[in-house]
């Protein structure tokens, strides 16, 4: 009987796979004959139109092109599609002319940099990683794609993937840190939330993987700069978040402004044809970034003819801005520089996203005036915006219990963003409206209720450097000058300060201080607010540092100065709702970071996952002839994966399944955690692994699993982790990803500095 059902069972799944496979087939099928078909009626002209992307302005232009005679091109049949158009109006307005005055009908696809969130803004990518919330994230993207699709979009220029290890490098903001294996996992959950189970259905976006690839590698940590790496670096650590992405589904890729062994991205055919095509199987189409075509010509690689030519025959499918394609890809077709199967190769892969897209059943599919009402700036985004947001804050230093705050007696808040609005949604909210931002003075005044006063002092300007100013100031005013004197703020913020029984200072960085072309060589705080934070603390008072920032900054001397530190990054529209709840004690802070904080900028790259070297400093003492610096330590101010909590965790010793373990074999790793604290509190318990001997050298750890558990206060909980032999390997000078015999360390812990040890055997 048992056996009848068992083999019932299996027909039965066996069945409904086959039907899974066969829709699968006949719906690729009936695209492959649609494109065909289509590709038979156009013109060679109108097959190279698909491959241009345009932008009439109203959006952020990031390069020094805006185009010109935008709507000329779409009836002319040169325009495949469009990005920064915003609002379903605008969007129907422009696909109209497209189906209306085209020869074809072909419709548009329209884009944009859907990074944080749409219209309502979420907390910046670097801030939600530090959640550490894989399935949080996976919804923040979900939500925005509700929302844009809302409003007439069907493509997001998202997730930036980019690695990073340099602080001074300003987009570190867009992405998810320094980690290859959590950048991986915040790649495939955006992907995920972006395209859902059907990129056909009216609520999801077909996401875009950037900037491919290793563009978070500019050298000096200047934008835009030399990319120069070893196979083994960019498979090991750079490359994983990329191929996750594609492993997932990304329905198209965006190629980097950088080189890659010479040879810039966009034009580089082992980069887009032998790696992504071909080793990693994307079958979708390939995007470049802003003009990057034509930025091959001050590259060096040659004229816009030569450029473009090496660009579509290096599997670069469509052009975005710099109309490099449009302008020189038939002379080259004539001359025989390029081919016709190279051009129609491109067109079918952007006809074909548009099919899956549904955008031919009904190409004003995502312009429904109704579904825009509803969603866009709808309760619930923002309402999810405030969650996203608490989950992305980082305590740094809690002295003495101070947070949270007591629902009680007299706060002074003050700092240059305490009560600003233009800078709480942060780099790259190109559809955020800065009016409809929360300020800290007015989420503090709700949150905390009738019992607490609250009083609000400025104290300094976000800087009192006017060049500085200026160029933070490019999307509208972020950074002010007040018109009271520096002195003035200054003696206001003491009066202020010593009327009340705790300070909050509210500083950091303008909003454009970091993201796309905002680099800087100095990452301290501005010298205004290290003057305000100096004075504070000469009060005697508790004080409280909220840091806003898009990146790690080097704040060695702050965190000396105050009780307490929360890193909020930039939180979005609800930036103060969600900063109070979690002054106020409403939310337990649970994040941890992403990207280790430098002690000063000559420790840069300073990151957790480094080599030993072969003179590494020993615990202790700095001692000559061993691989240091004179002048500070080695280790970061704080440590990849370090957060606080209003609890204190304890973590018992590693127990593990076995001491040896064969290839095909498995291991558990168990540790026991007790929340010792007076609160509820939410623990991310990390697993590293070491491989001590190796063809290749290995790092110090690298990041292999990661649990964030709920603990009540005095509880206790067990976390396993399993381990095989695909969380030992690595790649070796063949790049073959592999596992070698021998000792592994296993470390588990609160922090990538704070863990516990244990070691196995791995036999043949
Ligand atoms: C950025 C991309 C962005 C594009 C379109 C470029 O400058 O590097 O990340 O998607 O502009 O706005």
């Amino acid at each position: 009987m048992h056996n009848i059902k068992l083999f019932l069972f299996t027909a039965l799944c066996l069945t409904v796979h086959s039907v899974a496979a066969q829709t699968k087939t006949t719906s690729r099928q009936k695209m492959n004959v649609f494109v065909t078909n289509l590709m038979k009626r156009m013109t060679p002209d109108e097959k190279i139109g698909q491959l241009n992307l345009l932008t009439p302005g109203g959006g952020i232009a990031t390069g020094a092109v805006v185009s010109k005679d935008v709507e000329s091109k779409i009836k002319a049949g040169n325009v495949g599609g469009l990005f920064g158009v915003i609002g379903v109006h605008k969007i129907r307005q422009a696909q109209e002319l497209a189906i209306s005055g085209s020869r074809l009908k072909i419709p548009l696809i329209f884009g944009s940099d859907i990074i944080h969130g749409y219209k309502t803004t979420f907390a910046i990518p670097l801030g939600l990683s530090c959640s550490w919330d894989i399935p949080m994230i996976e919804r923040s993207a979900g939500v925005a794609a509700a929302e844009a699709t809302a409003d007439g979009l069907c493509w997001a220029f998202s997730p930036m993937v980019d690695i990073a290890r340099d602080p001074r490098w300003g987009r570190v903001a867009e992405g998810a840190g320094e980690d290859p294996y959590l950048g991986a996992l915040v790649a495939t959950a955006m992907v995920k939330g972006y395209q859902g189970t059907s990129l056909a259905a009216k609520n999801t976006l077909m996401s875009c993987v950037k900037h491919f690839a290793l563009y978070g590698a500019a050298e000096g940590g200047r934008d835009y700069n030399t990319v120069d790496m070893s196979r083994v670096k960019m498979h090991e650590y750079y490359l994983p978040p990329y191929k996750a992405a594609v492993d997932a589904g990304v329905g198209s890729v965006m190629t980097s402004f950088n080189e890659i062994d010479g040879i810039p991205a966009t034009g580089n055919k082992w980069l887009l044809t032998d790696l992504l095509r071909k080793q990693w199987g994307f079958s979708g189409f390939v995007v470049t970034d802003y003009t990057s075509i034509n930025e091959m010509i001050d590259h060096g690689s040659g004229d816009l003819q030569q450029v473009s030519a090496m660009a579509l025959k290096a599997g670069t499918d469509m052009d975005m801005v710099g109309e490099g394609f449009l302008t020189t890809l038939k002379k080259s077709f004539k001359e025989g520089k390029v081919t016709q199967l190279q051009i129609d190769a491109a067109c079918r892969r952007i006809l074909e996203a548009k099919y899956k897209l549904g955008l031919f059943e009904d190409p004003f599919r995502y312009c429904d005036t109704l579904r825009a009402a509803k969603e866009v700036l709808s309760a619930d985004k923002r309402k999810a915006s405030r969650e996203f947001a608490v989950r992305s804050s980082v305590l740094l230093k809690n002295n003495n219990q101070v947070l949270p705050l007591k629902k009680a007696g007299t706060i002074a808040l003050i700092g240059p963003l305490a009560n600003n609005k233009t800078n709480m949604l942060g780099t790259w909210a190109v559809s955020g409206d800065v009016q409809l931002s929360v300020p800290v003075l007015e989420g503090m005044k709700s949150v905390s209720g009738d019992g607490v006063k609250i009083l609000y002092a400025k104290g300094a300007n976000l800087t009192d450097d006017t060049v500085l100013a200026k160029r933070a100031n490019v999307f509208g005013m972020r950074a002010d000058v007040d018109s009271l004197a520096p002195e003035q703020l200054l003696r206001q913020a003491v009066e202020t300060a010593n009327s009340a029984d705790v300070i909050v200072a509210v500083v950091g960085e303008a909003s454009e201080m970091s993201g796309e072309a905002a680099s800087r060589s100095d990452i301290n705080l501005p010298s205004s607010q290290q003057k305000l934070i100096e004075t504070l603390a000469k009060t005697g008072k508790p004080l409280v540092l909220v840091i806003m920032s898009g990146r790690p900054l080097t704040i060695t001397r702050e965190v000396e100065l105050a009780t307490s530190v929360l890193l909020v990054w930039f939180q979005g529209h609800e930036a103060g709702n969600a900063i109070s709840d979690v002054l106020f004690g409403n939310y337990n802070p649970s994040g941890k970071l992403t990207m280790s904080f430098p002690r000063n900028v000559g420790q840069i790259p300073v990151y957790y996952n480094h080599k030993k070297t072969g003179r590494p400093q020993p615990e202790g003492e700095t001692q000559k002839f061993r691989s240091n610096y004179l002048d500070v330590s080695n280790d970061p101010l704080f440590p990849f994966g370090y957060g606080l909590s209003y609890s204190s965790f304890d973590y018992g010793d590693i127990q593990l399944s076995d001491t040896v373990m064969a290839q095909t074999g498995k291991l558990i790793a168990s540790i026991s955690i007790t929340n010792k604290g007076n609160f509820d509190g939410e623990e991310v318990v990390q697993l590293y692994i070491h491989d001590p001997v190796a063809s290749v050298t290995q790092p110090v750890k690298k990041l292999k699993a990661f649990q964030k558990i709920l603990l009540k206060k005095g509880e206790s909980k067990k976390v396993s982790f399993t381990i095989t032999a695909e969380e030992l390997k690595f790649y070796n000078s063949e790049l073959k990803w592999v596992t070698e015999r021998g000792v592994f360390n296993v470390m588990i812990g609160t922090n990538s500095a704070l863990v516990k040890r244990a070691s196995f055997f791995l036999t043949k």
